[in-house]
């Protein structure tokens, strides 16, 4: 079969449509990327680990993606947070720039194909305020400048609210300034304040808002019109509103054909955020779980879903991928010792990819492909244990096939990339040290039970297992010999 057609739900249509892109075979993606005035949280990470896996199956599926992600280096938040330690906010938001990159290579996210910062975008941000201005949407007021939304006739088109809702009160506004001819208008440029970054323009000396930079570097690095627009939930009004009246106050043209919005991440049933102080850093989780059992946990709902952190969902994800990579050991290890000539397979190993392009072709369902990846583990399992025929050979042609297709899928999900032994030996490694076990112990008893057995003492050898297995120490005898993991509790 061939994969069928992709599908993604449009905020804007509030409907799944089908991925057209406006020049086949490739997508131009913007994912609004960190304000980087702290740490990323487990929350920002669930976000950009959805697009990143969005992004690897838009590659996986033959298309040439370029994904632009940026960095908010310039902002009220930062600003704060810098007045707060006494750093320049420019080198506040440096600092927190690579702290991110540090991160998001531990979490194995693809590095975006351009990464831009509203710092080095500010010509392009001064160009389009003043073409915003020439089109009669936006006016100067003092040094500030605005944009006006009774002018921009498909204001609030992606949020669906009402215009005379946000007069009225409520929503996340600018109540202040008599200076706006309406409070709801949102500011394209600030004037400058003491202690502030600040540019010249021609306004006099002044920072941009926060919205115009997605409408500049979007149409900088992807041009007026492009495929997909992504971020969180809470980006939709007001930000990914503004953006959208600024770019298509400015081009007349439609800002992007999909606009993909990802669920939040919650904790204890709010949203992980800073501003409510409920966060636990991206990398603070990193050192107690690995990247894959976290990016696992991400991928077992749906991006548009909520979802619940735990340490026990988190637990349980690291343990789901100490299956898959235990399976995968044993498999691989009977692939290194023969060689399979082609023929014909047991079963159809394709079924499981065929399932896995099914799901994430209708919107990206992470939980049905991680379904098809279960599918394909169980299938692998079965044909080493309990192999339903009994050729040899043709088992062994079914392990390569289905070791095909986790590799495909792997790919796709950036799961699966390490190799079998460093990922469980790290995952020991970790138990080892939050359970407090002493290793050179656990290979002392070991190497006496070993020798128990040689003298056929066998009840102290297995005395020595229920004494590791108190410990919470399981043995495996191997034919290389005898290994050993923390059991899982
Ligand atoms: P920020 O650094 O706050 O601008 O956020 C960066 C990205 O993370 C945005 O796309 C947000 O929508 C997203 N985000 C923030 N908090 C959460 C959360 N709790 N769950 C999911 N995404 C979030
Ligand atoms: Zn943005």
């Amino acid at each position: 079969m061939s994969a069928p057609e992709i599908r993604v739900f449009n905020t804007m249509q509030q409907a799944k449509v089908p991925l057209a892109p406006l020049t086949p075979g490739k997508v131009g993606i913007y994912v609004c990327g960190p304000t980087v005035y702290s740490f990323v949280h487990l929350g920002n990470a669930r976000t950009f680990t959805s697009f990143d896996v969005i992004v690897r199956y838009l590659r996986a599926r033959g298309f040439a993606v370029k994904y632009v992600r940026n960095y908010t280096d310039v902002d009220d938040k930062i600003i704060k947070a810098a007045a707060e330690t006494g750093e320049e906010p420019i080198a506040l938001a440096a600092r927190f720039v690579r702290e991110f990159e540090a991160d998001a290579t531990k979490l194995r996210l693809l590095q975006p194909d351009v990464s831009p910062k509203v710092s080095e975008t500010i010509p392009e941000i001064i160009a389009l305020i003043v073409k915003l201005i020439a089109n009669g949407v936006a006016y100067q007021s003092g040094g500030d400048v605005y944009f006006e939304v009774r002018k921009f006739p498909g204001y609030l088109k992606l949020s669906k609210k009402k215009l005379d809702d946000l007069l009225e009160g409520g929503g996340e506004r600018e109540l202040k300034g008599e200076e706006k001819r309406n409070p709801a208008d949102f500011a394209l440029w600030k004037a400058a304040r003491p202690g502030e970054p600040s540019w010249d323009s021609p306004w006099g000396k002044g920072r941009p808002g926060w919205h115009i930079e997605c409408s500049a570097m979007s149409s900088k690095y992807l041009g007026e019109t492009f495929d997909l627009h992504g971020g969180g939930l809470d980006l939709i009004f007001p930000h990914h509103e503004n953006e959208l009246a600024q770019s298509e106050g400015a081009s007349g043209k439609t800002l992007c054909n999909c606009w993909m919005h990802g669920g939040f991440l919650d904790l204890e049933g709010a949203k992980m955020s800073k501003s409510l102080g409920n966060v636990v850093r991206l990398r603070d989780a990193l050192e107690k779980v690995d990247a894959e059992g976290l990016r696992y946990f991400f991928l077992t709902t749906h991006y548009r879903q909520q979802l619940a952190f735990s340490d026990k969902a988190l637990h349980d994800a690291e343990g789901r991928m100490e299956y898959f990579y235990e399976t995968l050991k044993k498999v691989d290890e009977r692939l290194d010792a023969k060689e399979f000539i082609a023929g014909p397979l047991h079963g159809e190993p394709q079924r499981f990819l065929n399932d896995f392009h099914a799901a994430m072709s209708d919107d990206f369902n992470f939980a049905g492909a991680l379904s098809a990846v279960s599918g394909v583990f169980a299938e692998l399992n079965l044909l080493m244990d309990k192999p339903p025929v009994k050729d040899k050979v043709l088992v062994g042609r079914t392990l390569v096939a289905l070791r095909e297709v986790v590799r495909q899928m792997s790919k796709a999900l950036g799961l699966f990339e390490r190799k079998p032994e460093d990922w469980l030996l790290a995952r020991r490694d970790r138990q080892v040290k939050a359970k407090g076990l002493d290793v050179a112990k656990v290979e002392a008893a070991i190497a006496a039970r070993n020798a128990a057995r040689a003298a056929k003492n066998f009840p102290e050898a297995d005395r020595l297992r229920a004494e590791l297995k108190a410990t919470g120490v399981e043995i495996m005898d191997t034919p290389r010999g005898t290994e050993w993991k923390v059991a899982s509790e």
